[in-house]
């Protein structure tokens, strides 16, 4: 499913009848509208007519074909879906383009949720991305991220801080606590090599490519919303003309860090430009240093990789290698990596295969977990430092080089950790790697002339919606 512009929602939801479910969602209402905030609410109706005119409220217009919408006194509007068909009645909030939407109950929409528990009650939590318990005096059991009394402000400062406010205190949270501190940009899906193991990013089929003006407006909104770190992927980044620009363009916004991962085969070419540009920062991909090896894993030149990789070298820029390690293919020639990496000054990043966008049974037959390679790292280290900003990964300083374990397969700490968000070579954001169901088109946006309020909107509908793949 693409997601256009669609407002955060929350649904408030009870694990009994009479828990006050309606009044906390009326009190919620009236505090969000006072604070001046557009909200619509969603309620449930079985009837197909909609309501009059009553005191409190005014016929507004039809929103749609199955909801309608009612313009309350306090300013808020309230949609009436038929049954319980909430995608259409959300379909009919969106266009009025409101801040938040509120929905009663729709237990099971995927929402995110404000559960009411009560002292009595002993609450199922299958719930899906419950972010809240309100609760009447009793700590709540575990799994919850927050406990807040049952009451309507305590409930919307909650709701202000986690879903309103996002863009404006300087840096994105998801409602799991996760800040979102770097964006990992595709900036195109060609490539001139065919390693058996890429993933490509999690992209499918991609549809085109973004302009340079496109990428750099991305930039600009990413940096606006507190994006750090802006690392440049693929396909192979090195293959757009225009990659020292985007690099030079991204230094003047001041991002604390931009990067560029690499197949390297055009690196020696380019290296000098990008270094102008202000790159100070590569990662390398290199499975093998065996050249046969490297030629049957990636297609590409052994060669091509290490004269660019002393091109580099020379410049002083900061230089990892990646590794993908896969069983009976490269998990043997760890000792040789390390090495080589000892004698070009990089670090060493160790990586496990991911199951994603891999010939069929090739993920089963070449995945190992690095358990062991790890095993032999902790053994040979003399230091372990845990990076926290970076998916707690693990770095093993290994007779003074830094050797990094990537592991994120089952690894729920991993998911817990990730601070990233992508966007594809086709301009959509895409909240989590793993997953292309939630796509968000930031690059039809643009296209259509949306503000840079509206695509900045768009940003933290994505980062609403952000849930760890492992948990
Ligand atoms: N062409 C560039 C390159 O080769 O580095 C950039 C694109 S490549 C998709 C970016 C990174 O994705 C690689 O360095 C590698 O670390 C990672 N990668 C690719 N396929 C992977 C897989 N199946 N599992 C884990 N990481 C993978």
């Amino acid at each position: 499913m693409i997601w256009m512009q669609r407002p955060p929602a929350i649904a408030i939801v009870s694990f009994h009848s009479g828990a006050g479910k309606t009044t906390l969602l009326e009190g919620v209402i009236r505090v969000l509208s006072r604070r001046g905030y557009k909200v619509c609410a969603i309620k449930h109706s079985a009837h197909n007519e909609t309501r009059d005119a009553g005191k409190d409220t005014c016929r507004l217009r039809e929103a749609g074909a199955v909801a309608s919408a009612l313009l309350r006194a306090d300013g808020s509007l309230e949609v009436r879906s038929r049954g319980a068909d909430l995608s259409s009645a959300m379909d009919a909030v969106s266009r009025f383009n409101p801040d938040i939407v509120l929905c009663e109950g729709f237990k099971d929409s995927g929402l995110p949720k404000i559960a009411i528990i009560d002292h009595n009650s002993a609450p199922s939590l299958q719930l899906q991305s419950v972010v809240a318990f309100a609760c009447r005096d009793v700590v709540p059991p575990a799994g919850g991220i927050a406990c807040l009394p049952c009451d309507p402000t305590a409930v919307a400062e909650f709701i202000v801080d986690r879903f309103l406010e996002l863009g404006h205190k300087g840096v994105l949270v998801d409602r799991y606590g996760r800040r979102i501190l770097g964006i990992r940009m595709s900036l195109t899906q060609k490539c001139n090599l065919n390693c058996i193991y890429c993933h490509h990013e999690g992209e499918k089929s991609p549809s085109g490519e973004m302009f340079t003006d496109e990428v750099l407006r991305i930039l600009r909104l990413a940096r606006d919303l507190g994006i750090r770190r802006i690392k440049f992927t693929g396909g192979e980044p090195l293959l757009r003309r225009d990659l020292g620009g985007i690099i030079a363009y991204s230094c003047s916004l001041g991002f604390d860090d931009v990067g560029v991962t690499t197949n390297g085969q055009l690196l020696r070419e380019r290296a000098l430009e990008l270094y102008e540009a202000g790159l100070r920062r590569i990662n390398v991909s290199l499975p093998s240093i065996d050249a046969g090896a490297y030629r049957s894993i990636t297609g590409g030149d052994l060669g091509s990789v290490i004269d660019g990789l002393e091109a580099v070298r020379v410049l002083g820029m900061h230089v990892k290698i990646n590794t993908i390690i896969m069983r009976g293919i490269n998990d043997s020639a760890v000792d040789d990596l390390i090495e080589f990496a000892r004698r070009n000054s990089s670090m060493l990043q160790i990586i496990e295969l991911e199951d994603l966008n891999l010939d069929k049974g090739f993920f089963e037959r070449y995945h190992t977990d690095l358990s062991e390679i790890e095993q032999m790292l902790s053994e040979a280290a003399e230091s372990v430092v845990e990076r926290g900003e970076m998916n707690r990964r693990r770095v093993y300083v290994v007779r003074g080089l830094p050797i990094e374990v990537v592991r994120p397969v089952n690894n729920p700490a991993f998911c817990a950790g990730c601070t990233r968000i992508r966007i594809t070579s086709d301009g959509r954001i895409k909240p989590c790697l793993m997953r292309d169901d939630l796509l968000f088109d930031l690059l039809g946006g643009i296209k259509s002339g949306w503000t840079d309020a509206q695509l900045k909107t768009l940003f933290m509908s994505a980062v609403a919606v952000r849930e760890p793949f492992y948990r």
